[in-house]
């Protein structure tokens, strides 16, 4: 069943609004079995929507659309079904009802302008909106069904589960799609497709390996289509033991879990406790852990030590190794995570020193230089250089990042 996405509204082509309905709904459509096969954004403009539509359903079984559905003057949706599928709209009484009742409880009466909105066209599926005022629908061209939701990300998401996905469902043939994500670290995008050139041509048709390369990170997702569940599941299971034998150094973990996350349940499982004390990251390390619902049952806090005397008198490093060293060393991000722990009397603790960019670099130690260092019980400390590349904004978040795999290392004793 090939399905489309459409999402339309000039705040979508302007940048103004990013599209998040259309990931949201690709992601709830392929985790039930549904294919989607192209994703589109339009402006509020009726020639184009209408010429998409007709497009649509020369190529497609299914096409979901959000957006321009409301009431007012810049909202056209409603005009291109009613040229589209060449339809009346007549007032539907239970949408009537059902808005009156959501405005009363509101405090407001029906608008003209809401009257409108419980008008519906002849003809067409509707499904009634329980968080918002305007109805979804669908309508039927040429064998395509197109559904049509409010923009209003709530209300599509409310309607996508309680009405589309089960009448999706119900409709046609949905084969089983299932993935596995790896995580991976150490080894960048290109060299990794080396190490599993043979291992992809190998694979069966029904099996896909996707690269999905973050900062400092490479995410794997080893996917499949197929009518069996349970043959599938195998098949899955069979291929992802063979990826991980090839390039088992490089994994971090199995799993779709941000780091962060698993990071926090590591802690919760041994009662142990983090803290970071940060410099060129200024504090994003741990932002990503406070992200995390229930961090406080195991983070106790963050320097952000961007000073030389903040370094000293914080995190107790000492002068002289900072005389000796310089801020960017080895010395120096030891002697901050060993602070760190002490400082915070945590279990664990994650100190990075780096030289993020633009400027700051220097013969010995250029721009994205960057020392990371986690330290754990029984005076276990792990340091390691990168060299990172000339972006800021980019070194700040894959230092983060790799500093991240480095303290799930230690917490498992990888390493
Ligand atoms: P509309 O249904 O066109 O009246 O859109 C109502 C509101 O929903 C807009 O102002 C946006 O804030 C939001 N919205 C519309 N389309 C999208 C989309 N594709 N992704 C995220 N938000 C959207
Ligand atoms: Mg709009």
């Amino acid at each position: 069943m090939k399905t489309e996405i459409i999402t339309i509204g000039d705040e979508l082509l302007i940048g103004q609004t990013t599209d998040t309905n259309s990931q949201w709904m690709a992601r709830h459509l392929s985790n039930h079995g549904i294919q989607v096969t192209r994703i589109t954004s339009l402006p509020d403009q009726l020639e184009v929507i209408v010429e998409a539509f007709s497009q649509a359903a020369g190529r497609s079984d299914v096409v979901v659309i959000t957006g321009g559905l409301g009431p007012t003057q810049d909202d056209v949706t409603r005009q291109a079904i009613t040229r589209f599928f060449e339809v009346e709209w007549r007032m539907n009484a239970d949408v009537y009802r059902r808005l009156k009742n959501y405005l009363a409880q509101r405090g407001y009466e029906v608008s003209n302008l809401n009257r409108d909105q419980a008008k519906t066209p002849d003809g067409a599926r509707v499904f009634v909106n329980r968080v918002g005022t305007a109805p979804a629908m669908g309508l039927e061209k040429q064998g395509c069904w197109f559904y049509f939701l409010p923009g209003v990300p709530p209300e599509m998401r409310a309607l996508i589960m309680s009405s589309i996905l089960p009448e999706l469902s119900s409709r046609g043939e949905s084969k089983h799609y299932l993935y596995n994500m790896v995580l991976t670290q150490g080894l960048p995008e290109a060299h990794l497709a080396e190490k599993l050139k043979d291992y992809e041509q190998q694979l069966p048709q029904h099996l896909m390996l996707a690269y999905l390369p973050g900062e400092g990170l490479v995410r794997l997702r080893l996917s499949g289509r197929d009518a069996d569940h349970n043959r599938l599941k195998g098949d899955l299971e069979q291929w992802l033991s063979r990826l991980k034998e090839l390039i088992l150094p490089y994994i971090v973990y199995v799993g779709d879990e941000p780091l962060e996350r698993l990071i926090g349940r590591l802690l919760v499982e041994r009662q142990q406790s983090l803290a970071t004390g940060e410099s060129c990251t200024g504090g994003i390390i741990a932002g990503l852990i406070t992200s995390v619902a229930g961090s406080s049952r195991y983070f106790k806090g963050s320097v952000v030590a961007y000073s030389n005397q903040v370094k000293m008198s914080m995190l107790k490093v000492s002068a002289k190794t900072l005389e000796q060293h310089g801020a960017v060393s080895q010395q120096l991000v030891e002697e901050m995570a060993r602070g760190t722990r002490k400082t915070f009397g945590s279990d664990y603790a994650v100190s990075v020193s780096g030289i993020a960019g633009p400027g700051g670099g220097t013969a010995q130690k250029g721009v994205g230089t960057t020392w990371i260092a986690v330290a754990g019980p029984d005076a276990k400390i792990q340091t390691r250089l990168y060299h990172f590349g000339h972006d800021r904004e980019l070194n700040i978040r894959k230092t983060a990042n790799t500093a991240l795999v480095m303290l799930k290392r230690l917490i498992s004793d990888e390493i």
